[in-house]
């Protein structure tokens, strides 16, 4: 599948920020860079990585307007700073740019798990520096510099997890550039997000690594069987496995009570599913299936997610 590169949020006249600082120059960050510099969010956009190959990428890729040598020289000066790096790296990132940050600046990242961020970043940085943490509910199974497109937000939720007594003009601030991008933006507690998202996002990759691997552990089911019959719903699950498994070690590691807590249910849950095939109970299964099917059309019908026969349509 190839990325859609065009982007269709409307193009500002006037950028939001002066200068923009990405550090971490992945799938995110390089999506954040591509919609910043199209739609005009930023006058100077400035990205770095620790990685010399990804700048060097990055630099081939014209992202942003200049590439920086070094974290600190990428967020001097800036007034918003995302750090766009895996959510267990964040706090050593926030430690070494911290002595570069200007007073007033705004400093948010796009972690996808928020507590932990909270914890990690705040007591790095100083007094009269601003903490809009953020996390867009956006992505796709690719890595690094090159998976990046401009249109990646367009209608997706970024959930904004502002610490008690934040600033409320850095906090509108931060929620306009995520508007700009064309995604919508909802604001929720940090622990609150941990918890949705668990249910909504983590729990589910989970359930995918979990499924493959026992596919590919199966002795009876050989691995071109696995790869031919891959249609009968395995297929999705192998898209999302193949996600960045730095980034969901993170995950789960940094969101150890939300997904214990959401595994909990999902293990009755499963019990009572298990329980009625084997006692052939079909109105328990059917019940159950039906409601499961209602939750798929109200997330097509909130339009994020198109219906299969339309997808189909397209490719
Ligand atoms: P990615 O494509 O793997 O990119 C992360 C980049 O950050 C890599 O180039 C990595 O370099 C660099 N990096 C790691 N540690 C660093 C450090 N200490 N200093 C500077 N750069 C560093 O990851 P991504 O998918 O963009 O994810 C980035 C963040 O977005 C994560 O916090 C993730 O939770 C969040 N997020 C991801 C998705 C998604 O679907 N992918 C969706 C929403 C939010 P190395 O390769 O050298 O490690």
């Amino acid at each position: 599948m190839t990325a859609p590169t065009e982007s269709f949020a409307p193009r500002r006249e006037e950028p939001i920020f002066g200068r923009l600082a990405i550090i971490g120059i992945g799938l995110i960050g390089s999506s954040i860079a591509h919609a910043a510099k199209d739609l005009n969010l930023a006058g100077r956009i400035v990205l770095s990585d620790r990685d010399e190959g990804v700048r060097a990428r990055a630099r081939e890729l014209d992202l942003g307007h200049e590439v920086a040598e070094t974290v600190q020289a990428a967020v001097s000066g800036a007034d918003l700073v995302i750090l766009c790096v895996p959510v267990g790296a964040c706090g050593a990132v926030a430690g070494e740019i911290a002595s570069a940050l200007k007073p007033g600046a705004i400093v948010s990242d796009v972690g996808s798990v928020k507590n932990a961020v909270v914890e990690a970043v705040a007591p790095h940085l100083p007094v009269g520096v601003h903490f809009v943490p953020a996390h867009p509910v956006a992505g796709t199974e690719n890595s690094g510099p090159d998976a990046g497109f401009a249109s990646l937000f367009l209608n997706r939720w970024c959930i904004l997890t502002p610490p008690d007594g934040s600033d409320d003009g850095a906090v509108s601030r931060t929620r306009h550039f995520w508007e700009g991008t064309g995604a919508l933006v909802e604001e929720m507690s940090a622990q609150h997000h941990d918890l949705v998202l668990a249910v909504t996002s983590h729990l589910p990759h989970l359930i995918a690594y979990n499924i493959v691997g026992t596919a590919e552990d199966l002795e009876a089911v050989t691995q071109s069987e696995v790869i031919k019959f891959s249609a009968g719903g395995f297929r999705d699950f192998t898209r999302i496995a193949a996600s960045d498994p730095t980034m969901w070690r993170d995950v789960f590691l940094h969101n150890k009570e939300a997904v214990l807590e959401m595994l909990g249910r999902f293990s009755e849950d499963l019990s009572v599913l298990t329980r009625a095939i084997r006692f052939g109970d079909g109105e328990t299964l059917h019940k159950h299936f039906t409601r499961t099917r209602a939750i798929r059309r109200g997330i097509v019908a909130l339009g994020q997610e198109k219906p299969e026969t339309e997808k189909l349509r397209k490719t």
